[in-house]
Parts: structure tokens; C-alpha cells; sequence
């Protein structure tokens, strides 16, 4: 039996991707400084740029917490430079549409020789994390390569898929997707402690990361979506998408490929009820004031819904959405 967790050391285990879900995890650090916060990040945008392996949501993450990050791209590090991007470009290397940084290229110079070396992503992440020192675990879906492709129409009616950062990068997501692969996640395994995190949890919290290409494809990792379902913890999440759009990216174009409508009530659908039939992912769901009026109908699926603001405007209003789930979690726990 467990004991009684005081909330304070409450173990949090998080399902998240880059920009969305690095954000909402400063607001819950600071909102429970004493708690044990274990990252499950997405992998699946991850892919090899000359030579080198980056994992952007990972790094989006860990610069996030650990202050390198950009504040103004959100993204990549801060004070960059890109000499060795127009280094390449006078080359005449491709590709030119996935610009890395200078300070952001040491990363990956690191991480590529630990991969080498034959370390296991998982145990490079912790090495990276050594310098960022996050704050939270921060451990990958996998250990296994399962890259996100988007399967496109080529102009002569065939199709063809490309990877994910080429879509979403290069295209901006303006190429209508027909639908998404993660390849090779037949053959992935969960990462080291990620099961563990989820059936251990006090609290699981979905973000607001993209419900598609974040936590979709982390939920495609086999035995993850069945840890979460299992799990004596009540799974809450925040709602990505306000008053039928994105906050940013393009949420909405991953959204429409698997026929998802871009509203609240559809993610919330989307993911389910855990007391539905079939069981969902989730017990509770998290609107902003502007989709109050699908608060009902988001209850009458079964999951115990509420509306507050949710745009991440600074570090307090963050901070306080961070502790609104939180609280819904704590009314949700058996
Ligand atoms: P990515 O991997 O960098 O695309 O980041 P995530 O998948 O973690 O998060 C992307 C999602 O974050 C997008 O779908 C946005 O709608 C959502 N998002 C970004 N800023 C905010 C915000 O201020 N509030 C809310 N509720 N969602 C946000
Ligand atoms: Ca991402």
C-alpha cells in the first residue's frame, strides 16, 4: 500500500513535447518546487543534420529549465550565432532549411559522440542534463530511433512520406498531411523509468503540447498508453488549442490530418474519458475562459472539466495554470 504523498513531494510524471510542453513545466516546477517531476519527451521529431543527432524536443525542454533557452524563438539557444550554418550554405549543403545554431551545435557534437560511443539516449539526455540541471528527470520515449513521417500528395497523384522537420520546417505545415507514421516505433521499447514514472505517479499531467506530433506519438511507444491507462494516478491535462486555434504552430494542420476538429472539446474527446467505454486517457481537462461554454459537454464524456485562463503569458500566469491542474488533480485522486 502507499503511503500518503504530502503535495509538496508529490511525484509528477509529464508527457511532453517542445515549445508547449517545456513552457507549461516551468510553471509546474515553480509550482511545486518540492515535487518529483519525471519528463517523458517526445523523440519522434528527432533527425540526423549533418552528421549529427538532434533531438529538438528534448533540448527544447532542458534549455527551457535550465535557462539557455531563447526566449524570443522559443526555441535554440540564446545569444546564438549561425557562422557554421553559412558556412555550410556557402558549401552548398543540404539541407539548408534546418538552421542549427552555434552554441546549440556543441549539443549535438556532444550527443552524437556519446551515441557513437554507444550510449544509449536515455544515459546521454542525463549527461546533457548534468550542465542544464533541469530540475526534473528528463527521459526520452525510447531509446529506439521512431521518427515521425508525414505522408504528403506529390503533384503527379502519388503519395510520398517525408520526415516530420521537413514538413513542419521547411513546409510550415501548408502541405496538406494525409496522415502521420512514426517509423520504427513497431520495434521501440519505452525508455528506461518511463513505465515506472507513469504507474508510480501521484499525478500525470498532459501539457498543452500538440495532441498529434507531442503526445500522440509518445502514446504510440507500445506500453505507454497502457501504463497511463493503469495507473492509480489521475491524469489531467491542459488544453493546447483556445477558441479554435493553436496558441502557436500548427497544431490545427496535424489535427485536421487525423480528422480531429481544432477545439478544446474535440482534444478532450480525442484523448477520452479514463471512466469511458472504451477507457480514455483522461480523468480531468483543463479549458480557457473562452471555451467555457464546452465545459458541460466535456463533462458529460466523463472527465471533470473546468475554465480558466490557460495562455502562458509569463512565468505567473503559467505558474498559476500549473497550479490549477494540480488542484484538479488533487479533487480527482482516489
Ligand atoms: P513543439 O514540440 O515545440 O511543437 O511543442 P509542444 O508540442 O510541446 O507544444 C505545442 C503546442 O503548445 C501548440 O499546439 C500550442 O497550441 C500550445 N501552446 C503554446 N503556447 C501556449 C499557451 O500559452 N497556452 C496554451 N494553452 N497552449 C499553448
Ligand atoms: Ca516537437
Amino acid at each position: 500500500m502507499r503511503m500518503p504523498t504530502p503535495r509538496d513531494s508529490a511525484r509528477i510524471a509529464v508527457l511532453a513535447g517542445g515549445i508547449g510542453g517545456a513552457r507549461f513545466l516551468r510553471g509546474l516546477v515553480a509550482a511545486a518546487p518540492d515535487s518529483q517531476i519525471t519528463v517523458i519527451g517526445n523523440t519522434g521529431d528527432d533527425i540526423w543534420i549533418h552528421g549529427l543527432r538532434v533531438c529538438p524536443d528534448l533540448d527544447t525542454v532542458m534549455y527551457t529549465l535550465g535557462g539557455g533557452i531563447s526566449q524570443e524563438r522559443g526555441w535554440g539557444r540564446e545569444d546564438e550565432t549561425f557562422a557554421v550554418r553559412q558556412e555550410l550554405a556557402a558549401y552548398g549543403m543540404e539541407p539548408t532549411w534546418f538552421g542549427l545554431g552555434d552554441r546549440d551545435i556543441a549539443t549535438h557534437l556532444v550527443r552524437t559522440q556519446l551515441l557513437n560511443a554507444g550510449y544509449p539516449l536515455s544515459a546521454v539526455t542525463e549527461a546533457l542534463c548534468t550542465r542544464w540541471q533541469p530540475g526534473v528527470r528528463l527521459l526520452p520515449m525510447s531509446d529506439e530511433r521512431a521518427e515521425t513521417h508525414v505522408v504528403i500528395d506529390e503533384a503527379d497523384g502519388t503519395q510520398r512520406a517525408i520526415h516530420f522537420q521537413e514538413w513542419w520546417v521547411r513546409h510550415q505545415a501548408r502541405i496538406p498531411a494525409r496522415s502521420f507514421a512514426l517509423v520504427g516505433v513497431e520495434d521501440a521499447k519505452p525508455g528506461p523509468g518511463v513505465i515506472e514514472a507513469i504507474e508510480g505517479a501521484d499525478i500525470v499531467v498532459l501539457p498543452p503540447s500538440n495532441p498529434v506530433v507531442s503526445i500522440g506519438t509518445i502514446l504510440q511507444v507500445p506500453g505507454i498508453r497502457e501504463a497511463l491507462a493503469r495507473t492509480p494516478a489521475p491524469v489531467v491535462g491542459v488544453s493546447p488549442i483556445i477558441g479554435g486555434r493553436p496558441v502557436r504552430g500548427m497544431a490545427d494542420a496535424c489535427l485536421t490530418a487525423i480528422g480531429v476538429e481544432t477545439s478544446a472539446a474535440a482534444v478532450a474527446a480525442h484523448y477520452g474519458a479514463r471512466a469511458g467505454d472504451p477507457p480514455g486517457l483522461l480523468d480531468g481537462w483543463l479549458v480557457d475562459d473562452a471555451d467555457a461554454e464546452s465545459v458541460p459537454g466535456i463533462e458529460g464524456l466523463g472527465i471533470v472539466c473546468e475554465a480558466r485562463p490557460l495562455l502562458m503569458s509569463g512565468p505567473e500566469p503559467t505558474r498559476e495554470i500549473a497550479a490549477a491542474a494540480l488542484a484538479l488533480a488533487a479533487r480527482l485522486r482516489p
